[in-house]
């Protein structure tokens, strides 16, 4: 399929609508067969239970352009456990795995004009979600729910290297004990927004959030989890309340697997932090972003990695992985999902 005419290198992070779309309606108990339509408006009740309730879930993956001219997905299985594991904890039907991982195909090779050229830096993002759509007004689960995924083209997320970031210690608190932060819920970005806009306003580009019991203890980002390097170690926190990243996750077997570290994933107190070499934030967006200063109100933690570059241990991290998404460095078993 000849390629859409993009200027691939500069796109941003944004929306562009593509050609086709997925679409699979629960109703009566059952999710229908699920087709691709070209339509990309969403006709729902005024008193759908997302509009009301925000009964929501969402994915994201991507797609990628290798060196042979392959397209391959990265773990969609995961996200699709995930995927289930959200819908399962807001009272949503779960959408099979297996149906998940093939309507992600299927999607991918409708828009696979979409998908950027090897070496471009861009990717085709995928867009799985999932929201309540029957009308629902006394608080309860609705009754019939629309699964869709949608892909728009992105650009590489840094433009002309990675630059290390500066994040503060936010004031807001992101998820309880027992919460929701474990899941990918929509109403967990809904109330992070005002954190970020706050923390943007301030000059900062990203939140730490600490655990809200203790606040002592390192939790994730708004959409990244954290990973830190001192010395040898591959240091990530654990807690019930963080999103478990499939970037994270990864990146875990890389380090031990590819790098030879030693991986530790344990509760990280803030404390440590000023004994750490290296820090990174890691999701599917950008790999990993290097955090090089952290401010908590006033006091700064400043990595010995610095404010010039990644870090040189994030740094073979995000190239292995990045080379194993790409098809350059060979992938473990059932990493690549090849999809045409
Ligand atoms: C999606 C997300 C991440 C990153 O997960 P990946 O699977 O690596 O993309 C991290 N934290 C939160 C809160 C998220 O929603």
């Amino acid at each position: 399929m000849e390629n859409k005419d993009i200027d691939w290198s500069n796109l941003g992070f944004g929306y562009i609508v593509t050609d086709k779309r997925y679409v699979s309606n629960f109703k009566d108990g059952k999710w229908d067969d699920g087709e691709l339509t070209s339509d990309d408006k969403v006709v729902i009740s005024e008193c759908a239970g997302v509009l009301q309730y925000s009964q929501s879930c969402f994915e994201g993956l991507k797609a990628y352009r290798t060196k042979d001219g392959h397209i391959v997905t990265f773990r969609p299985d995961l996200n699709a456990q995930r995927m289930m594991d959200s819908a399962v904890r807001l009272e949503m039907p779960a959408f099979p795995k297996e149906r998940f991982i093939d309507a992600v195909v299927e999607t991918v090779k409708a828009n696979a004009a979409y998908v950027p050229p090897f070496g471009s830096g861009a990717t085709l993002y995928i867009r799985p979600y999932m929201f309540g759509s029957s009308p629902v007004i006394g608080v309860k689960p609705a009754d019939e729910y629309q699964f869709r995924i949608f892909t728009t083209p992105v650009g590489p997320y840094f433009k002309g290297g990675a630059k290390p970031i500066t994040i503060k210690v936010s004031d807001f608190d992101r998820a309880a004990p027992h919460g929701t932060g474990n899941i990918k819920a929509g109403l967990n970005y809904a109330m992070s927004l005002h954190a970020i806009v706050t923390a943007h306003e301030e000059g900062y580009a990203e939140n730490l959030y600490l655990d809200p019991a203790t606040r002592t203890k390192v939790e994730e980002t708004g959409g990244a989890n954290f990973i830190f390097i001192k010395g040898n170690k591959f240091i990530t926190p654990k807690s019930d309340s963080i999103l478990p990243s499939v970037t994270r996750r990864s990146l875990e077997v890389v380090a031990k697997d590819y790098l030879g570290l030693e991986v530790e994933e344990r509760e990280v107190f803030f404390e440590e932090l000023k004994d750490f070499d290296e820090c990174g934030l890691c999701g599917t967006a950008a790999v990993i972003s290097p955090v090089g200063k952290i401010v908590d109100h006033g006091n700064e933690i400043a990595f010995p990695s610095g404010m010039d570059e990644m870090g040189p241990t994030i740094k073979k991290l995000y190239d292995t992985l990045t080379g194993i998404q790409m098809g350059e460095v060979e992938a473990p078993e059932g990493w690549i999902k090849v999809i045409e």
